[in-house]
């Protein structure tokens, strides 16, 4: 990234940035062994997928091919969920909540010890900084798996009504490409603690964490059958969700294959939860601490490079604030680096794939042609992989694409609103309901705000924060279904 540029006629970068270089300092990878080909996690071993069938997965930083994965055709995901069922019906099921619970916190303790192997995998496969893998997403899959296992042997006490809560059999489990193990973590923990097995299809792009978990669980001396992994592209996921052998589906993606989902499923008795997609309004009143509601909102939308279903991808800007608060957005967002995923000084990585790219491309030549403002620092991006700058669309309205479509990347729509029951009207003014942030002084209206935000969760003068005890969901169009906390587990229980 270049530094000591204008911004608009201003001293772009902050002093920090134009009085010091930083020398390169990148997590070595020497870590990881990654092998040359995966087959499926099924009944406790690798193996072979039926039809041979296999695709790679690159480095989104660099296009290199990190590895063959297995493509699981219909006779896997059918071994796949056999086996699972076995492993309810023999063992599982069977099994007291303590013992389950021992298992869950021996995982937990193995993704500590292995914390680093984890983060650094996931930042090659992934693109994501290794400052994000290794200080959040790897932390909170260790944290959720720990806040399960305490859970496995009290079921009784979670409040679901009298008599101990029954597991519901099978679980099928299918999850994206943005967080890949905190969104495994999300699924398997709260499954078995409640004496469910599983079997999880990974997002195509990003399928080697979970196979290394796959390899932690033999090391847990997991039951076999009790987690299956089958990796492939959506048409397994289509198959593992209409298997008529499973109870319970749960899918994080797409607002569309989310609707295809509920599709497949209605009419069976299969449970189900759909975590989708969002447009939330972070909303920075004239009264917020400003440097904090600055970086509250480049945290909202540009960790994990906005592939982030909840991040604050919508900047609803009080008015008389709006210039000052967009003049030192401007100069925050001229100080992120762009670039290496393995350096620990990057902010924002890489784009997960090229067809990503191509669509944050697009919607964001589709907001300058509807007539935004847009701006991005200057920035120099590497010539290989998939990358995009940090980027602001301002003079945004309710009628744009680029503010109701989810762009899923490190692009923030600014939107100014004068009262609070027009911030709220805006706030609302979206299909989706999954997150929200209000920035004020002010506790009461805060509350007065939460009340009135249709949104799963609504983060005050902070944004997202994860924690295990916590619910999280959303409503309208982000989908149904809560995971995280008491809840979480209730949607794996009868
Ligand atoms: P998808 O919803 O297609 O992918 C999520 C998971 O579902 C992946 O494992 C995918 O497999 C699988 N899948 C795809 N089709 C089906 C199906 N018919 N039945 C069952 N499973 C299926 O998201 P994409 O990766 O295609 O991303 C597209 C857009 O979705 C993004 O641009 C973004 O806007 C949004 N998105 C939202 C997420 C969120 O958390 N809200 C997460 C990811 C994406 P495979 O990986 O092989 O396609």
């Amino acid at each position: 990234m270049e530094t000591g540029q204008d911004v608009e006629g201003e001293p772009a970068t902050s002093a920090t940035s134009a009085m010091f270089d930083y020398a390169p300092a990148p997590e070595s990878r020497s870590i990881v062994d990654i092998a040359s080909s995966y087959g499926l996690f099924v009944n406790g071993e690798f193996v072979d997928p039926t039809g041979g069938k296999s695709f790679k997965t690159i480095n989104p930083a660099t296009e290199e091919v990190l590895a063959e994965v297995s493509e699981a055709s219909e006779e896997d995901v059918d071994r796949a969920v056999k086996s699972a069922r076995v492993a309810y019906t023999r063992v599982w099921s069977k099994m007291s909540g303590r013992e389950r619970s021992k298992y869950l916190y021996r995982i937990a303790r193995i993704l500590q010890e292995r914390s680093r192997e984890l983060a650094v995998l996931e930042s090659l496969d992934n693109g994501k900084p290794i400052r994000e893998s290794r200080d959040v997403d790897v932390p909170l899959v260790a944290a959720y798996f720990f806040y399960y296992a305490g859970w496995a042997d009290k079921l009784e006490y979670a409040g679901f009504g009298t008599g101990t809560p029954q597991p519901l059999g099978v679980a099928a489990q299918v999850i994206p490409w943005n967080f890949p193990l905190l969104m495994l973590s999300w699924k398997i923990a709260p499954a078995l603690a409640a004496g469910n097995t599983v079997v999880l299809k990974p997002a195509e792009t990003t399928s080697l964490t979970a196979l290394l978990f796959a390899e932690i669980c033999q090391q847990a001396d997991l039951p076999p059958g009790v987690v299956n992994i089958v990796t492939g592209a959506g048409a397994t996921g289509r198959t593992l969700v209409s298997h008529g052998d499973v109870d319970k589906v749960a899918f994080t993606g797409s607002t569309d294959v989310g609707r295809q989902i509920a599709k497949s499923v209605a009419g069976t008795s299969k449970k189900v939860t759909l975590e989708l997609g969002g447009k939330a309004a972070n909303i920075v009143f004239d009264d917020a601490p400003i440097d904090q509601a600055v970086e509250g909102v480049v945290n909202g939308i540009f960790f994990n490079q906005g592939h982030v279903c909840c991040a604050g991808s919508r900047l609803l800007v009080q008015e008389s604030l709006a210039d000052d608060f967009l003049a030192r957005l401007k100069r925050r967002m001229a100080t992120l680096r762009v670039g290496d995923p393995l350096d620990k000084n990057t902010d924002i990585g890489a784009i997960n794939s090229s067809e990503q790219l191509a669509k944050i491309r697009e919607l964001s030549g589709v907001g300058e042609a509807e007539g935004a403002g847009r701006w991005a620092p200057p920035c120099d991006l590497p010539d290989k992989g998939f990358w995009f700058p940090p980027t602001i669309f301002t003079g945004v309205t309710a009628a744009h694409r680029i503010a109701r479509e989810e762009i899923f990347g490190p692009v923030l729509s600014v939107i100014s609103f004068r009262t609070p029951a027009e911030a709220v009207e805006k706030a609302n003014n979206t299909p989706f309901g999954l997150s929200a942030g209000v920035w004020t002084d002010k506790g009461s209206r805060i509350l007065w705000m939460a009340n009135q935000l249709r949104a799963g969760v609504v983060w005050a003068n902070t944004f997202n924060k994860f924690d295990p005890t916590s619910p999280f969901g959303g409503y309208k169009e982000s989908g149904y279904g809560r995971e995280g906390g008491r809840h979480g587990l209730e949607a794996y229980v009868r």
